[in-house]
């Protein structure tokens, strides 16, 4: 059995190639539930369905979120109402939204109604949120505190970060299946996703940190961050707010007290032995996914040693 950790589009790059050199049915993936928010009334898992709609070869791979091929009535219909529409809700991706929010209140955990929503998707990867208690990341900044949708997507990530707060992180409980996903596991993967705001936040979860500390998986990360900049996203701008160095090393750090292997990318060879000296051993490759060969070559790297 193989455990994931995962974000949204990083992890769901790696994700893609993984599945096509391990049999999926022996994946469970944990994914990050902290930028989860209501809008509209509708409860929006945003990593949760980017893995799920990934892994279902659905996902639009440009903008690597939503349905391939979306339209955008329902958003532009709501603009008339005067409502705010900066989170980008398609029209196939709202059934999604609908099904969730409604099952939720039917009483369902977000575990239960996931299980149901991959069901229905075809999908034999097991998906677990995280948590199914309320957790949300929140961005300090100069001009207050704002969710983190609010500062990636309403502001373009655009506001020095002073500080990042995980709301609900103090009693937050592992959602059913996490903890045994990690201590059964042979091999556990972080996936290369924002160390602060996708990884970071499942190990906030109560449990999950020393869950990955005792379990005998081989622990393997992949680094987010390549010649000292992420490839995509605000992870150096979170780096940064939280005063860590953004460099593979710097991401390493955050991981030393639980991690075997860390894969970094061949031009930051030069971190390898500062690594190393944290008791990691380091792999050196490319690790910048480009085609599906990449992924696949990557995936291979991981479970082949
Ligand atoms: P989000 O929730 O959609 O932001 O997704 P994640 O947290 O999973 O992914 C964001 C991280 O993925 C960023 O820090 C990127 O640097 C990293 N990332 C994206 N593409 C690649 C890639 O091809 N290789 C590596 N190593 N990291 C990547
Ligand atoms: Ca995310």
């Amino acid at each position: 059995m193989i455990t994931a950790l995962a974000g949204g589009v990083g992890a769901a790059r790696f994700l893609t190639g993984l599945v096509r050199v391990v049999d999926p049915k022996s994946l469970s993936v944990i994914v990050n539930t902290g930028d989860d928010m209501e809008l509209y009334g509708l409860h929006i898992s945003p990593d949760l369905d980017i893995v799920a709609y990934t892994l279902a070869g659905i996902v639009d791979e440009g903008k690597g979120w939503g349905f391939k091929g979306d339209t955008f009535q329902f958003l532009e219909s709501l603009r008339k109402f005067g409502c705010e529409t900066w989170f980008n809700l398609g029209d196939r991706d709202l059934a999604t939204h609908v099904y969730r929010t409604m099952r939720l209140k039917q009483g369902l955990t977000l575990s239960e109604v996931t299980v149901e929503i991959c069901g229905a998707l075809g999908l034999e990867t097991t998906i677990l949120p995280m948590t199914n208690d309320k957790f949300e990341t929140h961005i300090v900044t100069n001009e207050g505190m704002m969710h983190f949708e609010e500062y990636m997507v309403k502001r373009g990530a655009k506001d020095v970060v002073l500080g990042v707060e995980f709301l609900g992180a103090a009693t937050a409980q592992p959602a059913d299946g996490v903890l045994n996903a990690i201590e059964n596991a042979e091999l556990v993967v972080v996936c290369p996703s924002n160390p602060v705001v996708s990884i970071g936040t499942i190990l906030s979860v109560k449990g999950i940190r020393d869950a990955l500390k005792r379990s005998n998986a081989r622990k393997v990360a992949i680094s987010p961050i390549i010649a000292g900049a992420p490839v995509k996203g605000p992870a150096d701008k979170l780096l940064r707010g939280l005063g860590v160095e953004v460099s593979a090393l710097g991401v390493a750090k955050l991981y030393a007290d639980f991690l075997d292997t860390f894969i970094i990318d061949s031009v930051d060879i030069a971190e390898k032995a500062r690594i190393e000296q944290l008791g990691i051993d380091v792999e050196v490759t490319n690790i910048l996914m480009r085609s599906l060969e990449d992924k696949i070559r990557l995936a291979e790297c991981i479970v082949e040693r």
